[in-house]
């Protein structure tokens, strides 16, 4: 297992910064026993000119508290605060690259009645540059995503994440990178913990919002589309088609864009460096690390 934290490492703890080793949370809590809890999933990085930077922070805490309310949990905290601690949590940890994961979660209470206070933690730990590079094998997954009838979807709840978990460790027992998920009708959804985009002549398909949960990321892909004038559509497709693509990224905070070689027996034919998606894929590193880069998907 990955090692997250030191006797060092410190985060941040209902208003305190306290060691990683000391800090304290209830086995009572209703998030441990039912799941009931949400989260971030942020990145930092070291710029260009040597600065910690995280990206989109706004657009991270603020859907904090939208998952939050949208699991009727209280939230007390604001964005800026909380960025601002950030930051200082990051200095103290002496991380530039990091992973940054806020958990807001819930006190004891074995009834299903609604809290009146909510706790937080921000933890930090070390990630890598850039990844990037390799082209990952993608296995279509026998668990499909929850039904959006049946869960707040849109939320990035604590729960939600056993169905990524059950679907990711099938895909590594049988031998791929990660899975591919479908939604409750059989289209292509996401992925564990990332969202899919293909390229074919020229153009980009993604679904649509409804059945994933719709990234930021994602979002970012398609600001990066439109400087480049590459068109996006939304839309409903299955695997089959889906295996039709010159290539295929998946994106994520965590994923950043990382290509596909194939899914299942498929690999896809064009040469990751002469894609569009190459081309996405620098232009989202450059964006993270504030670097310049040419607007243009043509070759320069
Ligand atoms: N889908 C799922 C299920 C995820 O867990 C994530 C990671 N948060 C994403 C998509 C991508 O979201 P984002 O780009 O906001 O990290």
């Amino acid at each position: 297992m990955a090692s997250y934290y030191n006797e060092n490492t410190v985060l941040w703890l209902n208003g305190a910064f306290v060691k990683a080793t000391e800090a304290k949370m209830d086995f009572y809590s209703q998030s441990l026993h039912y799941g009931y809890s949400v989260f971030e999933g942020i990145r930092s990085y070291k710029t260009e000119n040597s600065e910690t930077k995280i990206f989109k922070a706004i657009e991270h805490f603020d859907r904090l508290k939208n998952s939050a309310a949208a699991l009727n949990m209280p939230y007390i905290w604001n964005t800026e605060e909380l960025i601002t601690i950030t930051y200082e949590l990051l200095k103290r940890n002496n991380q530039k690259d990091a992973y940054i994961r806020p958990v807001v979660y819930a006190p004891a209470n074995m009834s299903f009645v609604k809290n009146k206070e909510s706790f937080i933690v921000i933890e930090t730990w070390e990630m890598q540059p850039f990844l990037g590079e390799k082209l990952i094998k993608v296995m279509t997954s026998s668990f499909q995503r929850p039904n959006p009838k049946g869960f707040r979807i849109e939320a990035k709840a604590g729960g939600h994440y056993v169905n990524s978990i059950l679907a990711s460790q099938e895909a590594k027992a049988a031998g791929y990178d990660e899975a591919l998920l479908t939604d409750m009708n059989g289209y292509v959804a996401e992925g564990p913990g990332a969202n899919v985009f293909y390229e074919k002549e020229g153009k980009l398909y993604t679904p649509p919002p409804g059945n994933i949960l719709s990234g930021i990321t994602r979002a970012t892909i398609f600001e990066i589309c439109e400087e480049f004038g590459v068109s996006i559509e939304e839309k409903l497709f299955t695997t089959d088609e889906l295996k039709q693509a010159d290539a295929v990224f998946y994106c994520g905070t965590a994923a950043e864009v990382i290509g596909w070689n194939s899914l299942d027996e498929t690999v896809f034919p064009a040469t990751w460096e002469n894609t569009i998606s190459k081309k996405i894929q620098e232009a989202y590193k450059c964006k993270v690390t504030e670097k310049e880069y040419h607007k243009t998907a043509e070759p320069v």
